[in-house]
């Protein structure tokens, strides 16, 4: 028995699956169309499909589903966060967002995380395991489906270090944006990243057309070595030379995330020296009020604090977007929801 995951595969993979099941080789079209366009993760519903192969298929290469465990609204701003089981039992998260422009999804990359950022509920209990391409299509596919909607933007910034699972996430990114599938434009796309710079350098080749954002959180290598420990490994100098690159390599705008938190980041100093790190960068910063976590003791700055940081960053033309904190009434900060499901379980 082979049981590989057909919801992974590429077009011309399931083809060679179908000419060795001497099988005509449209029929690779047509299962690529059943699990992409329309979303089908029961082999039964494929009508098109003769049962004879169906019943080989539906043992040897198993179609990856998602199952609902909760869903959890946020009844001021529409946020809609949902936790997601896998075949083995473990958990995501995934988020959806409505804006003016249509529907955006926030999806997970990994179950737990082991980055160790101090702000973040997803990285406490570490890496379990790494998301499957299908995992992460499904994630969208499920709720697409579900709610009959299609989604205008896609966010890999859940629970777990994208590029800490670089080759099943370039895999979902092809498979997202394959034009004979779910076609999402890779514009749409945008990767967040704690600063793994190997994986950035490869990651303007293999896929430029995507954008990409850092979570930066202190323009101060030390301070940043606290909060985030991966500065230990790619200190900050040198990611802001591989954003650099990045941005020289793909001509692509790269978007700064700094969440600010409360007496730890948010002053004007930290501000000016900010705008000093990213001059003349073709950048964007997104400045965010934290959502607090159980587990943690940082609070959100406040409104006052938000707004002097922003005028430092207007002052020295660096473009700054002062961004909604979604879902505060559904344990929107990543892994809150999972965290408190699995707690709720001993
Ligand atoms: S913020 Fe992202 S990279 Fe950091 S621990 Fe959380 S999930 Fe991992």
């Amino acid at each position: 028995m082979n049981n590989v995951d057909i919801k992974s595969l590429t077009i011309e993979e399931i083809e060679q699956i179908i000419i060795k099941l001497k099988q005509p080789r449209f029929r690779a079209k047509q299962l690529f169309n059943w699990i992409h366009v329309k979303k089908i993760s029961n082999y039964r519903e494929m009508k098109n499909i003769p049962y004879a192969l169906i019943d080989i298929l539906m043992i040897d290469y198993p179609l990856i589903a998602l199952n609902e465990v909760s869903k959890h609204e946020d009844n001021k701003d529409g946020t809609v966060k949902y936790l997601f089981e896998l075949k083995d039992k473990q958990l995501v998260e995934t988020v959806l967002m409505k804006y003016k422009y249509g529907y955006s999804i926030c999806i997970s990359s990994q179950v737990g995380c082991k980055m160790g950022c101090t702000f973040c509920a997803s990285t406490i209990g570490g890496l379990k395991r790494q998301l499957l391409p299908s995992e992460m299509l499904d994630q969208i596919y499920v709720i697409e489906r579900k709610m009959d909607i299609q989604i205008h933007s896609v966010v890999v910034m859940g629970t777990g270090e994208p590029l800490d699972n670089y080759d099943n996430l370039i895999r979902f990114i092809k498979l997202l944006s394959h034009e004979k599938g779910r076609h999402l434009s890779r514009r749409n796309i945008t990767v967040s990243t704690c600063g793994i710079i190997d994986n950035i350098n490869r990651i303007a080749i293999d896929v430029p057309q995507i954008n990409l954002a850092i979570s930066l959180h202190s323009p101060y290598n030390d301070k940043r070595k606290e909060i985030m420990p991966i500065t230990i490994k790619y200190p900050l100098n040198n990611l802001i030379q591989a954003c650099s690159y990045y941005t020289k390599k793909t001509g692509r705008r790269i978007t700064f995330e700094y969440s600010l938190i409360n007496g730890v980041n948010d002053d004007i100093e930290h501000g000016k020296d900010l705008a000093k790190l990213l001059k003349g960068m073709l950048c964007h910063v997104n400045l965010i009020p934290i959502n607090s976590v159980d587990e943690r003791d940082y609070l959100a700055a406040d409104k006052g604090h938000i707004l002097r940081f922003k005028e430092v960053l207007d002052k020295e033309k660096i473009p700054t977007t002062i961004r909604r904190s979604l879902g505060q009434n559904i344990d929107a900060a990543c892994g809150q929801l999972r965290n408190r499901h699995l707690k709720d379980q001993k």
